[in-house]
C-alpha cells in the first residue's frame, strides 16, 4: 500500500482467494455454527476495540478479528435450522453478484451513471412480473426494502389527486380532509410506519377485521370506507397483502380490487414474503387479482435467494409515482433526462446500489423452472411439517399454511389461555437454546403461537424432524 493509494493488487489477491475459500466452507455447512448465538447483549461490543486503530492493520488481522470478534455474535440466516420469521437464503450466484457489486460501485442514480444498471433493472424487473405470471403493462424499480416500496405507493396514492399539490404545499395547516387509508389487521406494520413517515399519521390506518382464514373482509372494507365518507374523511389508498407477516394469509384481492375501482382508490399489494409463489404454476391462483393492483411489491430477499436486500416494486401508476418524487437539480440535469429512466427520479434516495445485477444473477443461475421446484419443495416441506403437528396428541395448527409458513401451539389438558400462552414461550426459549434451531413466534388474537417458516435452500426433512423432537422435549 502506498501512502495515498489503496491496498496493492497482490495483498487484494491474496486476500479474496482466502476470503472465498472461507465463503466456500461456510456455505458448505453454515451448520457448523450455533443458528442463534448466545444472546448477552453487549457480548460483542466488549470484544470490540474501544477506538479506530491509529496504523494501519493488515488484512490477515482485521479478518482474524472478525472471526474472533464478530463471528461469535453472528445470527446465521444462511444456517438449515433457520425456521424464524421468514428465512431466507443468501444464494451463491447472489453472494458472487453483492461481490462484484461491490467492485463496481455504480450508483445508478441517473441513466448515465449507470446506463447498464439501470436498463437492467428495467428488464429484471419485467423478469420477475414474467416469472410471477403477471401481465404486461407494469414499471419496475428495485428498493431496499417492502417498507420502502410501500412507502412509496402510499407517497403516490397521497399524490394521486394533482390539484391538491402535496409535495409542494404539505398537509398541515391546510383546509384538507384527514386521509385514511385501509389494510387488514393482520397487515404488516410497514403500512403504519409509511402513515407515520408520510404525515397521514397510524390513527388514520384503518385496521379492517378479517375472516376465520385471517383474510381481510371486503365487505368490512366498503363499510369503513362509506363511514369515512360520510364523517368527511378522504379515503385514498388499501393495502392487501398476499402472505401476511404472521399466519401468511391471503386477502381476496379480486374482491378488493372491486372496491378500490368502485371508490377510486390506490390499490398497493403486498406479496413481500408470498408473492413469490406466482412463480409455481399451481400455486399462482394465489395472485388472483393482483393484476388490478396500482402498486405491488415482492421481496426476492425473502424468498428468492437473493441476499439481503432486495425489494422489486411494480407500478401501473409510474406517472404518478414520478409526480411525487421527481425533483431535478441542476447538477443533476443530463441532456437525455427526457428520453431514459433516470431511476432517481421514482423515490427519496438519490444514490442508488446496483441491485439489478443480483437478482439477474440469482434468477439465470437458478432459471424460472428450478425457483419454481424450489418454491413448491418449500411448500411441501411445510405440508409435512404441518401434517406431523397435527398428527401429535396436545399439539394444533393454529391458521391454514397456504405457503411455506406454519403456524401452530401445543395445548396441554387443564391450561387456560393465559397459562398456555406462557407454556409456549417457555416452549419458544428451550427450542431456540439448543443452537440447532430458530423458530419465531406470532399472536393470533390473544393467542400466542410458535411459527416455523421454510425459506432456507438447505432446510429438509431432517431439519424439520430435528424442530419437531426438540419442541416435543420442550413440553415439559
Ligand atoms: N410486508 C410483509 C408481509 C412482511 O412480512 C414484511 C417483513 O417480514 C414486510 C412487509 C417488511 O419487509 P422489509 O423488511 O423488506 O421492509
Amino acid at each position: 500500500m502506498t501512502e495515498f493509494g489503496d491496498i496493492a493488487p497482490a495483498e487484494f489477491n491474496a486476500r479474496a482467494h482466502e476470503l472465498v475459500e472461507w465463503i466456500t466452507r461456510y456455505l458448505e455447512d453454515p451448520a457448523k455454527y450455533p443458528v442463534l448465538p448466545p444472546l448477552v447483549p453487549g457480548a460483542t461490543t466488549a470484544l470490540l476495540a474501544p477506538s479506530p486503530p491509529r496504523e494501519p492493520e493488515p488484512l490477515k488481522n482485521i479478518f482474524e478479528d472478525f472471526e474472533s470478534q464478530i463471528l461469535p455474535g453472528i445470527t446465521h440466516w444462511n444456517h438449515p435450522g433457520f425456521l424464524a420469521y421468514f428465512a431466507n437464503t443468501a444464494s451463491a450466484p447472489g453472494v458472487l453478484a453483492e461481490f462484484l457489486m461491490a467492485a463496481l460501485n455504480v450508483n445508478g442514480m441517473l441513466w448515465r451513471t449507470g446506463p447498464a444498471a439501470t436498463e437492467l433493472e428495467q428488464m429484471v424487473t419485467d423478469w420477475m412480473r414474467q416469472l410471477l405470471g403477471l401481465s404486461p403493462g407494469w414499471f419496475g424499480m428495485i428498493n431496499d426494502l417492502a417498507s420502502t416500496s410501500t412507502l412509496y405507493a402510499l407517497a403516490a396514492a397521497r399524490e394521486a389527486d394533482p390539484s391538491l399539490d402535496i409535495r409542494r404545499k404539505g398537509l398541515a395547516g391546510r383546509d384538507l380532509p384527514t386521509f385514511r387509508v385501509y389494510c387488514s389487521e393482520h397487515a404488516h406494520s410497514s403500512v403504519d410506519k409509511a402513515a407515520m413517515t408520510l404525515g397521514i399519521g397510524s390513527d388514520n390506518v384503518v385496521r379492517i377485521p378479517a375472516d376465520e382464514a385471517f383474510r381481510m373482509r371486503p365487505d368490512a372494507l366498503a363499510a369503513a370506507i362509506a363511514a369515512d365518507r360520510i364523517a368527511g374523511h378522504r379515503p385514498i389508498a388499501v393495502v392487501a397483502t398476499v402472505g401476511t407477516t404472521s399466519m401468511t394469509s391471503v386477502d381476496p384481492v379480486s374482491a378488493i380490487a372491486d372496491v378500490c375501482e368502485r371508490e377510486a382508490l390506490w390499490l398497493h399489494v403486498d406479496g413481500a414474503y408470498g408473492g413469490v409463489a406466482g412463480a409455481v404454476p399451481e400455486l399462482r391462483h394465489l395472485l388472483d387479482g393482483v393484476d388490478r393492483a396500482d402498486s405491488f411489491v415482492v421481496n426476492p430477499h425473502k424468498w428468492l435467494f437473493t441476499p439481503m436486500d432486495c425489494s422489486v416494486m411494480l407500478t401501473r401508476r409510474p406517472d404518478v409515482l414520478k409526480r411525487a418524487f421527481s425533483l431535478v437539480a441542476a447538477y443533476l440535469e443530463t441532456a437525455e433526462q427526457d428520453t431514459v429512466i433516470n431511476y432517481m427520479d421514482y423515490g427519496f434516495q438519490l444514490g442508488r446500489r446496483f441491485r439489478a445485477l443480483k437478482l439477474w444473477m440469482v434468477i439465470k443461475a437458478f432459471g424460472s423452472d428450478g425457483i419454481a421446484t424450489r418454491i413448491r419443495h418449500h411448500c411441501e416441506l411445510a405440508t409435512t411439517f404441518a401434517g406431523w403437528i397435527a398428527k401429535e396428541a396436545n399439539w394444533e395448527l393454529s391458521a391454514p399454511h397456504p405457503f411455506s409458513t406454519v403456524c401452530f401451539r401445543h395445548t396441554p389438558a387443564g391450561l387456560d389461555l393465559a397459562a398456555t400462552n406462557r407454556h409456549n414461550a417457555a416452549i419458544l426459549d428451550r427450542v431456540n437454546s439448543s443452537g440447532d434451531i430458530f423458530i419465531s413466534h406470532t399472536m393470533l388474537g390473544s393467542t400466542y403461537v410458535l411459527r416455523v417458516a421454510i425459506g432456507n435452500l438447505r432446510t429438509e426433512l431432517p431439519h424439520l424432524s430435528r424442530a419437531l423432537s426438540l419442541l416435543q422435549a420442550a413440553t415439559v
